[in-house]
C-alpha cells in the first residue's frame, strides 16, 4: 500500500520534495470501520495551507503525517458498519491505494448521478462551493453582471453557469486563451478574458463589463480583486471564495489596496466556507445533478495517472495547469 505523507514544510512554492512516497500495510477494518480502495483523489487549492505551521481554518499538518483530501473509491472491506463490499464511498481520506476510515466519514455515491468522479467535482464540495457561494453570498439577480475569478477552474467554471442559469451576465478570468474560448464557446459565458495577456485589467474588465459588476465571485485575490472593486456598482455583493494568488506567498504584499472603491459603492464583502451550509448539502447536490442532466451545467475534468503524480497535479493547480476540475485517478 502506498501513501504519501508531508516531507517537509515548504517556503513559497512547494515542490516535489515536500512529498515523500511511502509503503505502508493495507490496512484492516476494526469495528465501524471501512477500507476503502481509491479511485480518484481530489488535489485542492486549499491543501496549501495545510502544509504552514500555525492556525488556519484547516487543521496544518505535521512533518511525516499522511496528506488528506477527497477521495472516491471503493469498499474493499468493511467490520460491522452496513456498507458491503463494492459500494462507491466519498470521504476526507488520504493520499493512499487503500485507507481506512470510520463509516460515519463516509457517504455512499449514486453512481447514477454521474460518473463517480463527479463526487469530487461537480456533484461533490467545488459544485457546492459554486452553488453557495453565487446565489447565496454573491446573491447572484437577474439583470446582474457577474464576475468570477478562477473561472475555468472547478469551482469557477460552474459559478459562472449558475449565474448564467440565474439571469446574470457572466464574465470570467482565466489564464489562457484555451481556456477563455472554453468559456465563451463551451459554457455560453458572456464575456471571458485571459488575465495572462494583459496587465490592465482594469481596461480588459471595461470592455467586457461595461456597466460595471453587480456580483463578484473571488477565487484569486490580489490585482485583479483590487481591479474589479474598482468597477463595482452601487450595492454590488463580493462572495471572497479564494485567494489563491497569495497562497505560496511568503508575505502578503500590504500596498494600497483599492478599499476605498468599497465605500463609494457600499458593495458587501462576505468571506464563507462552504462546510457552513452542510445542512443544504444534499439539496445542492441534487440540484447540480439535475442541471449537469440537462445541460444547463456542463463540466470538465483534468484527470493525471497514477497516485505517484498526485504532487505534480496538486502543484499544477498553481500553475493553471487544469480546466475544470483536477483529479488524481489512483491505479496500483
Ligand atoms: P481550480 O480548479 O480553480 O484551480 C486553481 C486555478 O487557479 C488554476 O487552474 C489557475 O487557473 C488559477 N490560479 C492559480 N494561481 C493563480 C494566480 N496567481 N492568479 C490567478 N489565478 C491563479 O481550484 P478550485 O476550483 O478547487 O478552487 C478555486 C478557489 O476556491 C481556490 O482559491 C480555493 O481555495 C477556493 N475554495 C474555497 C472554498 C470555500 O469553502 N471557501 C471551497 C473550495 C475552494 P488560471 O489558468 O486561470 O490561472
Amino acid at each position: 500500500n502506498r501513501q504519501f505523507v508531508l516531507a517537509k514544510r515548504p517556503t513559497g512554492v512547494p515542490d516535489r520534495d515536500t512529498f515523500e512516497l511511502v509503503e505502508t500495510d493495507v490496512p484492516e477494518p476494526g469495528p465501524g470501520e471501512v477500507v476503502v480502495e481509491t479511485r480518484y483523489l481530489s488535489v485542492d487549492p486549499y491543501m496549501r495551507d495545510r502544509m504552514n505551521a500555525g492556525e488556519s481554518y484547516a487543521e496544518a499538518w505535521d512533518v511525516g503525517d499522511p496528506l488528506q483530501g477527497g477521495v472516491v473509491g471503493d469498499v474493499a472491506a468493511e467490520n460491522g458498519t452496513g456498507f458491503e463490499e463494492g459500494d462507491v464511498v466519498v470521504g476526507n481520506l488520504e493520499w493512499a491505494d487503500y485507507t481506512v476510515a470510520n463509516a460515519s466519514a463516509l457517504t455512499q455515491v449514486d453512481p447514477d448521478l454521474g460518473p463517480v468522479s463527479t463526487a469530487l467535482g461537480v456533484l461533490g464540495m467545488p459544485g457546492r462551493t459554486a452553488y453557495f457561494g453565487t446565489r447565496e453570498v454573491a446573491n447572484v439577480k437577474p439583470g446582474d453582471t457577474f464576475v468570477v475569478t478562477g473561472a475555468a477552474g472547478a469551482v469557477g467554471s460552474v459559478a459562472g453557469q449558475i449565474a448564467k442559469e440565474a439571469g446574470a451576465r457572466v464574465v470570467g478570468f482565466a489564464g489562457s486563451d484555451e481556456k477563455v474560448a472554453f468559456l465563451e464557446d463551451d459554457l455560453g459565458f458572456d464575456a471571458a478574458i485571459n488575465y495572462k495577456e494583459t496587465d490592465d485589467y482594469r481596461a480588459a474588465l471595461d470592455d467586457a463589463a461595461p456597466g460595471g459588476v453587480d456580483a463578484y465571485f473571488d477565487n484569486v485575490g490580489g490585482p485583479i480583486t483590487d481591479a474589479v472593486f474598482q468597477r463595482l456598482n452601487v450595492d454590488a455583493r463580493v462572495a471572497v471564495c479564494g485567494q489563491i494568488s497569495l497562497y505560496n506567498a511568503t508575505e502578503i504584499p500590504t500596498g494600497p489596496r483599492k478599499l476605498p472603491a468599497l465605500i463609494e459603492s457600499r458593495a458587501q464583502v462576505e468571506g464563507f466556507l462552504v462546510n457552513d451550509f452542510q445542512a443544504r448539502f444534499e439539496q445542492a447536490t441534487r440540484q447540480l445533478a439535475e442541471w449537469v442532466g440537462d445541460g444547463t451545467i456542463q463540466y470538465r475534468e483534468t484527470v493525471t495517472e497514477g497516485l505517484e503524480n498526485a504532487p505534480d497535479a496538486f502543484l499544477g493547480l498553481f500553475e493553471g495547469d487544469n480546466i475544470g476540475k483536477q483529479l488524481v485517478a489512483v491505479d496500483e
